[in-house]
């Protein structure tokens, strides 16, 4: 037993099993144990906690939870990894560890059931408290927004994505890059950027910088999932012309330009404002004034 994957083990591992790393899937694999480390340490995981992770990959990150005594939800797309992680963990931490781990072969998209599997060791149909994640970047904010949606649970989490994508979940109203993936967020609570990471503790090496990104969910959400799928809809319609002013970006989907001036003010929005510049408490507003 010989704990966290090095460098030298992820080579090893990914040769066994022929794994070819693919960008379409995102896959760079961590082979850096003090990231790991600091990553479950930065998610304040809890001896006993339920984890869910998405994407395992070859099991760097899902070693260092097991390792932190949590109860871990792997969902891995790629048959071959998930086929492989039990082992790994059996083989590096030993048959302790491997019971606390469940592996689902799945999009982790089209997950709805987050409860452990038949065969789990966790208690019938617990579910995560926190999401701890390298994420694969192509899909990082639909799986967080999935994960978030259907796992009402889930308390906090760090996930690790593109600087980029990062800094726009975390944006506050008024920068540059403020958007929809930062509205949405803030509908379920508080994230911020709580660390970078080099491209050299990845196999291969990527060619974008990645940030860790925690957040705290509220203890209530601002409202139903009807209402939240009302407020995103308006928040894909100010984003999605953002340059336009929301009297014309939700012409759309309030009607015409009339009744968007007329819900605008009804929700005390100035109709010539740009949707960058408005707070989630805003786009419910709106949202509100619809109804
Ligand atoms: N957690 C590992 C690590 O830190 O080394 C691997 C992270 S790698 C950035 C992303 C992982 O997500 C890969 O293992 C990839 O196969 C998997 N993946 C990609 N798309 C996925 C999806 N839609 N659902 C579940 N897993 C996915």
């Amino acid at each position: 037993m010989s704990g966290l994957l090095g460098p030298a083990e992820v080579r090893d591992l990914a040769e066994r099993l022929m794994v070819n790393p693919t960008k379409k899937l995102g896959q760079n694999f961590v082979h850096d144990p003090n990231t790991v480390r600091r990553i479950v340490r930065l998610a304040g995981v809890q001896a006993g906690d339920r984890v869910v992770e998405i994407g395992p990959g070859l099991g760097s990150l899902t070693l260092g939870l097991l390792e932190a005594d949590a109860s871990v939800l792997a969902i891995e797309i790629d048959p071959r990894l998930a086929e492989a992680l039990p082992t790994t963990v059996g083989v590096q931490l030993g048959d302790e560890a491997a019971v606390r781990l469940d592996v689902v072969l799945s999009d982790a998209l089209e997950v709805r059931d987050f409860t452990p599997p038949t065969g789990s060791s966790a208690a019938p149909g617990v579910l995560p408290v926190r999401l701890v994640a390298n994420l694969p970047y192509n899909v990082s904010v639909p799986v967080l927004l999935h994960l978030l949606e259907h796992v009402p649970t889930l308390q906090s989490g760090v996930v690790m994505v593109q600087s980029e994508v990062g800094e726009r979940i975390a944006a506050a109203p008024g920068s540059k890059i403020y958007g929809s993936p930062s509205v949405k967020a803030a509908w379920y609570g508080d994230f911020r950027v709580v660390g970078k990471v080099g491209r050299q503790i990845f196999w291969p090496v990527p060619n974008v910088d990645s940030v860790l990104v925690g957040f705290q969910r509220h203890a209530s959400e601002p409202g139903d999932a009807d209402l939240r799928r009302r407020v995103f809809s308006l928040v894909d319609a100010a984003f999605g012309q953002r340059r336009k002013m929301l009297r014309q970006a939700l012409s759309g989907v309030l009607g015409s330009s009339e009744n968007a001036t007329a819900t605008l003010e009804r929700a005390g929005v100035d109709p010539t404002a740009r949707g960058e510049r408005l707070t989630i408490d805003d786009f419910l507003a709106i949202a509100r004034a619809t109804a």
